[in-house]
């Protein structure tokens, strides 16, 4: 299938992109090419070693890596993509490309934790890059965060763990006009729910970790953008970083990235329901998600993001930091685990002494649940809930 059939569906793109049948052999799944070194031309002397674009090493760029590469930036709608062992990697490696000694960077105070420990501590101690940590959601305190060396805005919307809501286009603009360059972490809405290049940014990250390889057996991550950004970043943080993906790795998200507008879909319909149900629970103290109506970021969230609000909620319980771990003693299909976007459904308490509590809203601040709801039956997992908050003596609404 070509690339340029950009008028079929999202889904019909997600399944075909990348899963051409093999010409040689016929076969209508692709391989898996396992070579790490490729067959060099008649006069290698010609050839750039540190190139990406024609097979050498797989350090440079492998057959299945590329295949899903294709598949992601077409998804994204960008003109290209680097594939990385990582969401870390991909992150690591687009911050790498981008910035050096002296250049200001300004990130939201929710991101994902090791954005939080790279901009707040090692690159800031190990590389001189400046740094502020800015409340993204507030429009007035990323202009006033603006310095003469500021070269990157990075966020996150949903953000990790607090699901607070950034306007995209809006902080575009502002950065554009400053000559800054923007990054938005997708992971949590994922491409089928919000595709940020379509508001103007200048990188797009996601952990395909989560929800695009969805099965929860696979790590990788991806920056989608401009192709000439994206040779800078193939050829600076992965051929001479190395934070390459194995091709089996490729191989996996490629398939997994078949069902997930399928997978997608339930995650959103899920998480909503759930959302709802816990915010009538008497036990409950807050409910963080952008589908509730309350939610202070909802109206935004429903204009940037299409066909859902994702599948990760968090929400507080009136209670001690023991009875949160109690509670989750009884859950039976929730699993107590990190991540999000596989399969099945996982809740990890994060406690009131957590690194980067100071950062967020006072509610989350005696310590909460972050739950990454699964594709299981949306009765099944409230049942669940309903028999763990129940066991520990709560009171529950049906
Ligand atoms: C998990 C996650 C990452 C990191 O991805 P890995 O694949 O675990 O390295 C980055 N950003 C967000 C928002 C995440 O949830």
């Amino acid at each position: 299938m070509s690339d340029s059939k950009k008028d079929l569906s999202f889904t019909t793109r997600a399944i075909h992109l990348g899963n051409e049948t093999d010409p040689a052999t016929g076969a209508v799944e692709p391989a898996i090419y396992m070579a790490n070194s490729f067959a060099l031309p008649y006069d290698p002397s010609q050839m750039n070693w540190s190139a990406s674009d024609a097979p050498i090493y797989t350090r440079n760029g492998g057959v299945n890596q590329g295949r899903l590469e294709r598949k992601l930036a077409n998804l994204e709608g960008g003109e290209d993509c680097v594939v990385l062992a990582s969401g870390v990697a991909a992150l690591s490696g687009l911050f790498f490309a981008n910035l050096k000694q002296g250049d200001h960077v300004i990130f939201s105070t929710v991101t994902y934790v090791a954005t939080y420990r790279i901009f707040n501590e090692l690159w800031t101690e190990k590389m001189g890059i400046e740094t502020s940590i800015v409340d993204c959601t507030d429009l007035e305190k990323v202009k006033a965060a603006i310095r003469p060396n500021t070269k990157l805005i990075h966020f996150e919307t949903p953000g990790n763990p607090t699901l607070c809501i950034c306007d995209i286009e809006a902080i575009v603009k502002i950065a554009h006009e400053h000559n800054i360059k923007v990054s938005v972490d997708n992971t949590f809405s994922s491409p089928y729910n919000t595709r940020p290049i379509e508001y103007g940014v200048d990188f797009v990250v996601e952990s395909l970790t989560k929800y695009i390889n969805g099965h929860g057996d696979s790590m990788g991550g991806a920056i989608i953008g401009k192709h000439e950004e994206m040779e800078k970043i193939r050829y600076q943080s992965q051929v001479n970083i190395g934070g390459c993906i194995s091709p089996f790795g490729a191989w996996l998200i490629n398939r997994g990235a078949s069902t997930f507008p399928l997978r997608m879909q339930v995650h959103n319909d899920n998480a909503q329901y759930i959302a709802e149900w816990l915010d009538k629970q008497p036990c409950v103290s807050f409910v963080a998600y952008p589908g509730l109506k309350n939610f202070p970021g909802h109206e935004l969230a429903a204009k940037q993001m299409e066909h859902g609000f994702g599948g990760v909620l968090s929400f507080g319980l009136k209670g001690d930091h023991d009875l949160y771990n109690r509670v989750v003693s009884h859950l039976e299909i929730f699993t107590s685990a990190v991540s999000l976007g596989n399969t099945e459904s996982l809740i990890v308490f994060l406690g009131e002494d957590d690194e980067r509590m100071y950062l967020y809203p006072e509610e989350f601040h005696n310590g909460f649940y972050r739950v990454a709801i699964g594709i299981e039956d949306k009765d099944d997992l409230v049942a669940d809930l309903r028999q763990a908050f129940q066991a520990e003596g709560l009171e529950t609404i049906d």
